[in-house]
This record gives structure tokens, sequence and C-alpha cells, in this order.
């Protein structure tokens, strides 16, 4: 076969097994499977392409047909302009939590310059992509990355070691704050925040594919929020910041729990598609914090 009939095939293919991108995603697989780039395919598309080698990407195209998220079968996916490694462990990062890292990086880059550097804590940490972006595009910042998941550390160590960044951070087996220990000035977190039942709605790669644990937040999805913004505080310096990714519908609820928990200046930012995304919050500082003290005891 040709190198046009077999793209045709992939497309087609990849088409009636209901995949979203069915074309971009021939293309990909064809570039990641036969090394063959669209300038080269436009070469060589009536060539003959080698059976032999081809035979990997029918593989691809048919694991990719049963809803394999295509950044599981080629390994990485790009977040913040960096290459990460996925598998299965981890949850594939989403364009949309680039918000939480654009937002989470100025905070950083405002922090005061003579106490660096600042420790900087990401709670579900999974391939890491958080964390290790702030550090790949700040300095003065060193950061802890918990997990609860063994094989989600080994990937985030994994995209350390790559991006050279393992001397900046540590990795800690944790339920969420369970192992952890020190005083941060910012804690990020993409906790699991899908409702138990609203995952079987779940479009087939995520569903089926990316790991259960990493978006299962138990029966309303705010079962994670409730433990981190209860613990938080007792883990931030005065003034430091909690930056939490949430679902579209979660605002309102993230929200009153912050200020419930005494956060000052909690805020909400929306993604690209103008859906809520994220609430951010602050630790009253140790001045507000006296303030406070005072005001409830002449009341
Ligand atoms: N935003 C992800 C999704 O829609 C869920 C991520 C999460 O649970 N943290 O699949």
């Amino acid at each position: 076969m040709k190198y046009r009939e077999w793209l045709a095939w992939a497309r087609s293919f990849l088409q009636d097994k209901g995949c979203p991108d069915a074309e971009v995603d021939a293309w990909y697989l064809l570039e990641y499977a036969a090394g063959l780039s669209k300038a080269a395919y436009y070469l060589h598309m009536e060539d003959e392409a080698d059976e032999a080698a081809m035979g990997g990407f029918r593989a691809l195209v048919e694991r990719r047909g049963s809803r394999v998220p295509l950044q599981y079968l080629t390994g990485t996916q790009e977040f913040m302009g960096l290459p990460f490694f996925v598998n299965e462990h981890v949850l594939i990062p989403r364009q949309d939590t680039e918000l939480l890292a654009e937002e989470a990086l100025k905070e950083v880059r405002k922090l005061p310059e003579q106490k660096k550097p600042h420790l900087v804590l990401d709670l579900c940490t999974g391939s890491g992509c958080i964390l290790l972006s702030l550090l790949a595009l700040s300095d003065g910042i060193e950061g802890v990355g918990a997990d609860i998941s063994e094989a989600a550390l080994e990937t985030a160590k994994k995209n350390a070691a790559a991006l050279n960044l393992e001397r900046r951070c540590r990795w800690v087996e944790s339920d969420l704050f369970e192992k952890v220990r020190g005083t941060y000035s910012l804690i990020v977190s993409n906790p699991p925040y899908i409702a138990s039942g609203e995952l079987e709605e779940l479009m087939p790669e995520v569903r089926d594919h990316e790991p259960r644990i990493a978006l299962d937040g138990h029966e309303d999805g705010l079962y994670f929020y409730r433990k981190i913004i209860k613990s938080a505080p007792e883990y931030l310096a005065p003034g430091g910041s909690l930056f939490l990714e949430i679902g579209w519908d979660q605002r309102k609820a993230v929200q009153e729990m912050m200020e419930a928990a005494g956060f000052a200046d909690v805020r909400v930012f929306r993604d690209y598609q103008g859906n809520d995304r994220m609430v951010t919050g602050r630790r009253k500082g140790l001045e507000e914090k006296r303030n406070c003290d005072i005001m409830e005891r002449s009341i």
C-alpha cells in the first residue's frame, strides 16, 4: 500500500470508531510510527510503504480506535510549552490547567526577593506538570510534589530529570497533606473533581483510559476541596496563597469554603472558554490576623 492509502485508511478507521480528531490523529500517528513528517509525506505519498514498518502504525491506529488517548500512544503531552512524559498512571495535562500555571507563575514572580528560595507545594501532582513548569519558568523557588500514587510519582520524577529540575524538587507519596512537612509560600492543586455519578458521562478516552483516582471527586465532586482547604492554612506561610483548579460549576461551593476557612482575597478566574476554572485565596498575614483577633476580642 502507498503512504497515501495508509493515511486514508487510518483516517476513515478512526472516524468510524468515533474519534473526535480522526484526521489530526492519523497524521500524528503516521509521523510517530513511520517517522514521516507532513513535508516528507507530500514528497513520498505515492511511494509504496514498507509493509513491515507499517505494522507498528496499524497497531497504533487500532489502539487509538479503541479510544486510547493519542498522548498515551505517543507518550507525551506539551504543557506550558514544555514536553511531559505521560502514561496511564497520570492525567494528561490539559490546556485548561495552563490558566492555573500562568497565574501561579505571576504569583511566584511577586514573592519577596530577600526570602528566596520560596517553597511551592503541588498536591495531586500526577505527571508533575504544574510544579515542574513553575520551576522551569521561574527562579527562586523550590518545590514539593505530593501524590497518593507511586506510579504517578515515578512519572513526575522522570519528567523532573528530563527537564533538568531534579535538584529543585522533592516528591512525596502522600494522601494529600498526610506526609507533607514544612511551610509553603504557595500551594497549588488540580485535584480530582468530577462527581462520581458523572464519570460515566465522560468521553471514552477519559472514562476508560485516564486514571479514575485522578478524576473521581467522590459523591459531589468536592471531597478534595474540603480536605485541602481545611488543612492548607497550617502549611501556608502567613500571606501565602492557595491556587485550586475547579470544575465549571464548582465556583460557588469552593469560594464559600475558602471564605469560611478564613482565606482573604478569594478570587475566581475563568478559562479561555469562559468557564470558571480556578479559585485562589490568601492566608491572612500576621498583621491582619492580629487585627482580626483584636476585633473579635473587642466585640
Ligand atoms: N478537567 C478534567 C476533565 O474534564 C478533570 C480534571 C480533574 O478531575 N482534576 O477531564
